[in-house]
């Protein structure tokens, strides 16, 4: 990426191109371009003895439908620029799948490897306070969700400083989502991107006509994929991709280099060396590299960018020798790099459909939060109460008893309720 270089800008080119097509007011598209609202905040806590100032920011694209919804993101290189453009890609995504949600996104500028578990509670705990005062927080104007640098128990920490902060909120827990399933979640929501990646490259499979301007055959058993990032998203798309539809990964990036085998890698063993070592360095099934960004013009049918914005530029764009790239991160192709890329013919699955499966799966746990009601909570009563409680009520009002199958068969709908035959009009 070159210096002068803003992923701001080219999230804002990219909304101006769109908005030309379809011929809309410029004031208006200018309206819809900018976020309605950021938010910075310097806070302090007082750690290992002395006092430190971490810097961090919740931008609001849109809240047109609240809440406005959308990650919160802990890195080292965090800035203002990179927050708006992550929430205007938020409301766009959330628009893309008809999610009744506003884009939002939040960052703190900080490196979680550095702290301990309880040093990361108490700043964030402290950040949960300034983002919840200002209204940055809350379940209906502003639910943030995991990102790179985040997971399940940093917002289990932020839903809990604000079910303190907000003790007579019933729907407390709602102020975020991405929770552990004991504390609120919801299944599946941790695989849920990668799952929508997986989902997003097997539909275009499904049709011919797409699926021909990529040059490459039928089926997708036996496609060789490059991955970047074993986090959360490119982890799971990895590991679908190779055990359910027989993708070989040839390649996976990561923060120290590339690991390579040409017989494909086997991911859940590659992810476990990551957890212990950190790296992909000294992974025993496959070839390493330090030089990973070289592995993105790799041969290969599929490249899956699943880590960061901005990592197919103009530079590397023209030696890109995939014929499909499927943006699982969110940017991670430039506005230059993307022009390129059509002009040569590489079709690109974007982000927003690609990387939708988080928030689309965060928007049924906000949900859940909201009713209350566990999901598949009704329908288990009903069918293990049901034909008891039907049996029941109808002996209880004939004074006779009722035979089990009529009541089953009223149940499922096979039959309808014949008054004179069941007895239930002589009172
Ligand atoms: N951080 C994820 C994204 O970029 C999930 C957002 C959410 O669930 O709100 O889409």
């Amino acid at each position: 990426m070159s210096s002068d270089h803003s992923f701001l800008n080219d999230v804002n080119q990219m909304f101006s191109d769109a908005a030309q097509l379809m011929s809309m007011e410029e004031g208006l598209a200018n309206k819809i371009n900018v976020c309605n609202a950021s938010y910075i905040t310097r806070l302090g806590v007082r750690l290992r003895g002395k006092m430190y100032t971490f810097e961090g920011w919740r931008s609001v694209h849109s809240n047109h439908p609240s809440p406005a919804k959308g990650g919160i993101r802990y890195a080292p290189y965090a800035d203002l620029d990179e927050v708006e453009a992550l929430a205007a890609l938020m409301t766009y995504k959330c628009a893309l799948m008809d999610i009744p949600f506003g884009g939002s996104k939040g960052a703190l500028k900080i490196d979680p490897s550095e702290w301990e578990p309880h040093e990361l509670e108490r700043i964030t705990r402290r950040f949960a306070q300034e983002l919840a005062r200002h209204d940055f927080l809350s379940p209906s104007q502003n639910v943030p969700a995991p990102d790179v640098g985040t997971n399940e128990t940093t917002m289990i920490w932020i839903a809990d400083e604000y079910r303190r902060m907000k003790s007579g909120d019933i729907n407390a827990l709602a102020c975020v989502t991405g929770k552990p399933l004991a504390m609120g979640g919801i299944e599946g929501r941790i695989e849920a991107t990668g799952r929508g990646v997986q989902y997003g490259i097997q539909e275009f499979f499904r049709h011919p006509q797409d699926l021909a301007r990529t040059g490459l055959p039928d089926g997708l058993s036996g496609r060789t994929v490059v991955i970047q990032g074993l986090g959360n998203v490119g982890y799971h798309a990895a590991k679908f991709l190779s055990l359910e539809d027989g993708c070989r990964i040839i390649a996976v990036i990561e923060r120290d280099g590339v690991v390579r085998n040409p017989d494909g890698l086997d991911i859940d063993a590659l992810k476990a060396h990551v957890t212990a070592t950190g790296g992909v360095a000294g992974f025993a099934g496959g070839t390493h590299d330090a030089d990973g960004k070289a592995a993105l013009t790799d041969a290969c049918d599929i490249l899956i960018p699943a880590a960061l914005e901005s990592v197919i530029t103009k530079d590397n764009a023209p030696h890109v020798k995939a014929r499909l790239i499927v943006e699982a991160a969110n940017g991670p192709i430039t506005y230059d790099a993307n022009t390129i890329l059509r002009d040569r013919g590489i079709v690109v699955i974007p982000d927003l459909f690609a990387n939708a499966g988080g928030v689309t799966v965060s928007y049924f746990e906000w949900v859940k939060n909201l009713t209350h009601i566990p999901f598949g909570l009704m329908e288990r009563r009903r069918d293990e109460r049901g034909h008891r409680v039907l049996t029941q009520s109808i002996e209880h009002m004939t004074g006779r008893s009722f035979p089990t199958e009529t009541a089953q068969e009223l149940m499922s709908g096979t039959r309808e309720i014949d008054l004179v035959r069941s007895g239930l009009d002589d009172k």
